[in-house]
């Protein structure tokens, strides 16, 4: 089976991960820091907070900028559940926006007439914008609104370690408090488990980084009591254990040195599903010229004349050995949030999409012959456009 993603494991990340095995400390040392360090550097951001998955940031950033009980979290729902669960952790009620049909990224304008249509006291206190495939949200214009209506941005760049919004390096937090990035394998980079937070904020680094760790610090400048010796620590909030490895950081750093390429080859390969399947019945990935995409995903969205249905073509592929995904249920129809109120027809353009979108292989690694399959198959599939 040729799966829609896969990671890349080379014999420097192996050795990488061996060294880190057998130096003293396996657990919290400085291969983390490091981390932080590098990627921090590399989105152009103040600091990086390592954790052990992105689901685990997402929770102390949405706690890090005061989410509580009874306050809103708003974000698409056209992303993974973790996008959202988030704000569920914190006690907050959750809301969602509607997608833009041509990017399948929040969508500006839905969230603007949402904003102005909503109670004062029901207004978000963070909104969670996700860059979904690897392009970028209009952040600008998201940056605007945060502003006018006073609430934070999460940056959701699960799927966009290595992309870029403008000039601006995704993760470099110029239109955000927080930005979140996932190293799952098949995400653009890999730690096995892990996630990253950066900010310019060193007030969020420092929440995230006490978040993490049961809420404990053993930097003497931050001490409320006196330092009873050098054994003493303190525990001045409720924390949790989300810390990444250093096994797991090992292995992230020794990826983070092949990011360009890597997001460079999933633009090279997205090129090429571009060329060849353009002459058929499909929607295929729209980038804005002033954006780069990482290209996590490539999504095809069947037109109306496609003569082919979703479901029947998704097994197709399957059937032919082709690890089809499709990306996302929206959010707001799973049964959990459908339990709050939420149904169908409440996102009508997140839904739509939903019904007619697979996502094809795409990682560094996939071959031409691989990829060539998929086109064969898709030509065989789908209607050529008259
Ligand atoms: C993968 C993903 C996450 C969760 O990442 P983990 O590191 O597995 O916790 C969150 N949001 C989005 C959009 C994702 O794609």
């Amino acid at each position: 089976m040729i799966p829609y993603g896969k990671q890349e494991i080379l014999d420097s990340d192996i050795q990488a991960v061996m060294e880190t095995l057998k130096s003293p400390l396996i657990t919290q040392g400085p291969k983390a820091q490091e981390l932080e360090e590098e990627v921090a550097k590399k989105v152009k951001a103040k600091f990086g907070v390592s954790f052990n998955s992105a689901t685990s940031a997402l929770h102390c950033a949405a706690l890090a900028l005061g989410l509580r009980r009874g306050d809103w979290l708003w974000t698409s729902t056209n992303s993974f559940v973790a996008s959202a669960n988030c704000g569920i952790y914190c006690e907050a009620k959750v809301d969602f926006v509607d997608i833009d049909p041509k990017t399948y990224n929040l969508d500006v304008d839905a969230l603007s007439t949402k904003l102005k249509h909503t109670k004062k006291h029901k207004l978000p206190k963070v909104l969670v914008v996700v860059h979904f495939a690897g392009q970028s949200c209009e952040m600008e214009h998201i940056f605007k609104l945060a502003q006018k209506y006073n609430f934070k941005i999460i940056e959701d760049a699960s799927h966009a370690l290595g992309g870029s919004y403008r000039t601006y390096p995704i993760g470099c937090c110029a239109f955000s408090d927080i930005t979140i990035f996932s190293l799952h394998p098949v995400k653009i980079i890999t730690a096995a488990e892990g996630g990253i937070a950066t900010t310019n904020s060193p007030k969020y680094a420092k929440k995230m980084q006490l978040l993490k760790n049961h809420g404990i610090t053993k930097d003497p400048d931050d001490f409320e009591c006196k330092k009873q010796g050098a054994w003493y620590y303190e525990q001045q909030i409720i924390g949790f254990n989300y810390r990444l490895s250093e096994l797991h950081a090992a292995l992230g750093l020794s990826q983070l040195t092949r990011l360009e390429g890597y997001v460079k080859k999933r633009n090279a390969l997205a090129k090429i599903y571009n060329e060849n399947l353009c002459d058929l019945e499909l929607t295929l990935p729209f980038v804005q010229s002033y954006n780069y995409s990482a290209f996590h995903l490539y999504v095809i969205v069947l037109n109306k004349k496609s003569g082919i249905k979703q479901k029947a073509l998704f097994e197709k592929l399957r059937n032919a050995g082709i690890g089809v995904q499709v990306h996302y249920i929206p959010i707001h129809l799973q049964p959990f949030y459908a339990r709050f109120g939420f149904k169908k027809g409440d996102f009508k353009n997140a839904e739509s999409y939903y019904k007619h979108v697979i996502t094809l292989p795409l990682f560094p690694t996939l071959n031409q012959q691989e990829q060539q399959k998929v086109i064969s198959l898709l030509k065989e599939s789908v209607c050529k456009k008259a």
